[in-house]
C-alpha cells in the first residue's frame, strides 16, 4: 500500500498470483542505512532507490541541523526548525523505504546480519530485539562525545550534540538566572549560579560560548538587570590557544575579541575533575584549582561508539582508535559494508606501499628507468589515487615532475633525468608526510555520503571493472575514483553579529559582512523548504524581538 507512485509499483513486492505474466525483475539487494545524521541522511537522498531494497535504521526519527545547534541553546532559532522528519525525507524518495526507530548494538559481518533494538515496544521475547540482513550495510552512526573519563563529567556536565541537548541547555541557562535571583541567596552563591563554563575550545565550545555572550548582554541583562554584573563566563582549553584547526589570524581574533567581551578564556589548562559545584582544572604552573560554577557545557571532542568498538576488534580493527576504510568507503575486510561521516576515517593508501608497482605502471618502455614524461604520463592518476603526493610538491613548491627528479639526482646530475627504482622511491619517500585526515564536520559526513550514493547508482557498471592499485588512463571508464574531498571553508561565528571564516586557499574574512555570508550559506544549506523558511524566520524575529528567555 506504501508504494503508490507510479513507476515505483512495478518494483515493490509482486503478489503471487500476478507474478507470473510480470517480467522478471531482478531481485533488489538488500542496503541497510544506519544513522539519519548528516551522513546517511545525505546518502539516502542521493540514492537511486529504485534500485535497491533500502532500509533505515536510527534511534532517532529525524535529521538535525547540527550547525545551528548552538543558535538553539540561546533561542535565536526553535528546535523544531532545524529537524527535518526522516519519514518526510523518504517520503519524497517514493515512499517505499522502510525505517525502523531502533539502535543497531551488534554488527554481524560473517552472516551479514546486524542486530537492533527497539525501545517502544516488545516482542515475544519481552526484549524489543530483532535481526536485519543485509547485502550492503552503509554506517553513519556518527560519534559520541568523549569526556576522557574525566571524573564527574557525565553526571555534571551538559554535552551539546543533540537537539535534547541544546534544549535542556537553555533552560539550565534560565535556571541559572531564576536561582541566582532568588531572594535567599548570598552574593558568593548568586556568582557562583551566574558562572557559566565552557569546557574545549573548539568550533562548538567557541561558538556556544559566543551565543551565550550574545544573549546574556542583549537579553537576559535587560531582564535581570540586578545581577547581571554577577555574570561569568569562562571558557577552559588544555591546548595554548582556542580554534586551533583555524587559521592563526582567526584564532588570534577570537582570543582578542574574547577579551574584550569579558570571556574568561583559560588557555593551557586542564579540567581534571568535576563536581556538583566545583570544576577542578590543572595548569603546571598553578597546580590544581577549583573554581565554583553554576552550569558547564562539556565539548572537547569525539570518541568511537561502544558497538562500533566492538565490530573492530571482530574484524582485527581493535588496535585501532577510529574505524578505517579504504577511499572507496568500504570497510577493510568486511563484505559489502560501507562506513561514512563522524564514525569512520579514511585510511588513505601510502605510495610507499605501492612504489612498486606504481613503478611497474610508469614505465611504459619496460625500460626499467622512468623518464620526466613517463612520470607525468601517469602523475595525474597518482594524484587522484594518492592526493599527498600533490600536497606534497606543493608544500615544497615544486613545479612539477622536473623539480622532483631533480630533488632525487641532486643538483650534480642534472643532465641524467632517468630515475631507477631506488631513485623514484628516494623522490617521493616523503610524499606519505603529507596524508591528511579529514575533519569530523557535516561537510565530510555529506560529502561523503553523496559520492557513496552515485557509487550505489552506478554499483553494476562497477562490479565488472574493479579498481586496482592506482588508475590506468585508458582503463576502466566505469570505474569510480576514490572520494575525494571539497573542503568549502568553515566559519567560527564569534558572537556580536561577527563571524570569521576560513575559506578554500586560505582566504581569510572576519566581521560584520562574514556574519551576513554565514546566514546566507546556512540559509541555503537548509534540507527542505519549510525549514529554510523557518530558520529564516527565526531570525527575523530574534533581530525583531529579541530572544525568547521563557523556558
Ligand atoms: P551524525 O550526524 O551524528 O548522525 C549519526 C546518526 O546515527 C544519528 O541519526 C544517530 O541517531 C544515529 N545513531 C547513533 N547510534 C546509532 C545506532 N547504534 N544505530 C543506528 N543509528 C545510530 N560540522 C560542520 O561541517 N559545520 C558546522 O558548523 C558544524 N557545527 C556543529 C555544531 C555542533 C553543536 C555539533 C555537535 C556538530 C557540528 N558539526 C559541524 C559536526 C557535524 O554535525 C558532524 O560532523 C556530522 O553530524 C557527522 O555526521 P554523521 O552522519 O557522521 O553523524
Ligand atoms: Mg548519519
Ligand atoms: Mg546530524
Ligand atoms: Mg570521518
Ligand atoms: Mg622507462
Amino acid at each position: 500500500a506504501a508504494a503508490s507512485s507510479g513507476g515505483l509499483v512495478a518494483y515493490a513486492d509482486s503478489g503471487s498470483d500476478a507474478a507470473v505474466e510480470k517480467p522478471q525483475l531482478p531481485q533488489r539487494k538488500k542496503v541497510i542505512v544506519l544513522g539519519t545524521g548528516w551522513g546517511g541522511t545525505t546518502f539516502l537522498r542521493n540514492l537511486d532507490t529504485r534500485l535497491y531494497d533500502v532500509q533505515v535504521i536510527s534511534p532517532r526519527n529525524y535529521f538535525a541541523f547540527t550547525p545551528l545547534l548552538p543558535s538553539v541553546t540561546s533561542g535565536t532559532v526553535e528546535p523544531r526548525s532545524i529537524v527535518e522528519p526522516i519519514r518526510r525525507i523518504l517520503e519524497k524518495k517514493g515512499g517505499e523505504i522502510k525505517f525502523w526507530e531502533a539502535e543497531c548494538f551488534k554488527i554481524d559481518p560473517q552472516n551479514k546480519k546486524i542486530h537492533c533494538r527497539s525501545n517502544l515496544g516488545t516482542n515475544l521475547d519481552g526484549n524489543g530485539e530483532f535481526l536485519v540482513d543485509y547485502d550492503y550495510l552503509v554506517v553513519a552512526v556518527g560519534a559520541r562525545t568523549n569526556t576522557f573519563n574525566t571524573p564527574g563529567v557525565v553526571e555534571n556536565c551538559h554535552f551539546l550534540k543533540e537537539v535534547e541537548d541544546a534544549q535542556k541547555i537553555r533552560r539550565s541557562v534560565m535556571d541559572c538566572f531564576e536561582r541566582a535571583s532568588l531572594p535567599f541567596l548570598d552574593e558568593e552563591e548568586r556568582k557562583k549560579n551566574l558562572h557559566f563554563v565552557v569546557v574545549g575550545g573548539g568550533p562548538t565550545g567557541v561558538e556556544f560560548a559566543a551565543s551565550l555572550h550574545d544573549f546574556v548582554t542583549e537579553d537576559l541583562s535587560k531582564l535581570y538587570p540586578s545581577i547581571q554584573h554577577l555574570v561569568k563566563i569562562s571558557l577552559i582549553e588544555a591546548a595554548d590557544h582556542i580554534l586551533t584547526m583555524f587559521d592563526k589570524r582567526i584564532t588570534n581574533f577570537a582570543e582578542d575579541k574574547f577579551g574584550r567581551d569579558g570571556i574568561d578564556v583559560k588557555t593551557g589548562y586542564k579540567v581534571v575533575k568535576v563536581s556538583k559545584d566545583a570544576i577542578t582544572m590543572q595548569n603546571p604552573a598553578t597546580g590544581d584549582i577549583s573554581v565554583p560554577y553554576g552550569m558547564a557545557v562539556w565539548s572537547t571532542g569525539i570518541g568511537t561508539r561502544p558497538f562500533i568498538v566492538e565490530f573492530m576488534k571482530q574484524i582485527g580493527q581493535g588496535n585501532r582508535r577510529v574505524l578505517a576504510t579504504d577511499e572507496w568507503l568500504r570497510v577493510r575486510e568486511c563484505d559489502g559494508v560501507y562506513a561514512i561521516g563522524d564514525c569512520a576515517t579514511i585510511n588513505q593508501r601510502r605510495v610507499m606501499e605501492d612504489i612498486s608497482e606504481i613503478f611497474r605502471v610508469a614505465d611504459k618502455d619496460k625500460s626499467g628507468t622512468l623518464t620526466v614524461k613517463e612520470i607525468q604520463d601517469v602523475l595525474d592518476d597518482i594524484y587522484v589515487r594518492y592526493p599527498q603526493v600533490q600536497l606534497y610538491l606543493k608544500s615544497k613548491q615544486m613545479n612539477g615532475v622536473a623539480d622532483l627528479v631533480r630533488s632525487a639526482k641532486g643538483d650534480a646530475e642534472k643532465e641524467s633525468v632517468e630515475l631507477n627504482i631506488e631513485e623514484f622511491k628516494k623522490a617521493l619517500s616523503l610524499v606519505d608526510s603529507q596524508v591528511k585526515f579529514l575533519p569530523a564536520t557535516a561537510q565530510v559526513a555529506s560529502q561523503q555520503g553523496q559520492y557513496l550514493a552515485r557509487c550505489f547508482n552506478k554499483m553494476k557498471d562497477a562490479e565488472e571493472h574493479p579498481e586496482g592499485p592506482i588508475r590506468i588512463r585508458g582503463e576502466g571508464r566505469h570505474r569510480f575514483l576514490p572520494f575525494r574531498y571539497r573542503h568549502l571553508g568553515q566559519f567560527a561565528p564569534l558572537g556580536g553579529e561577527q563571524t570569521a571564516a576560513q575559506l578554500p586557499g586560505d582566504w581569510i574574512s572576519i566581521g560584520h559582512s562574514t556574519q551576513w555570508l554565514w546566514y546566507s550559506v546556512y540559509a541555503t544549506k537548509q534540507i527542505s523548504w519549510r525549514t529554510r523558511m523557518l530558520v529564516v524566520s527565526d531570525w527575523t524575529r530574534r533581530f525583531i524581538f529579541g530572544r525568547d528567555s521563557s523556558c
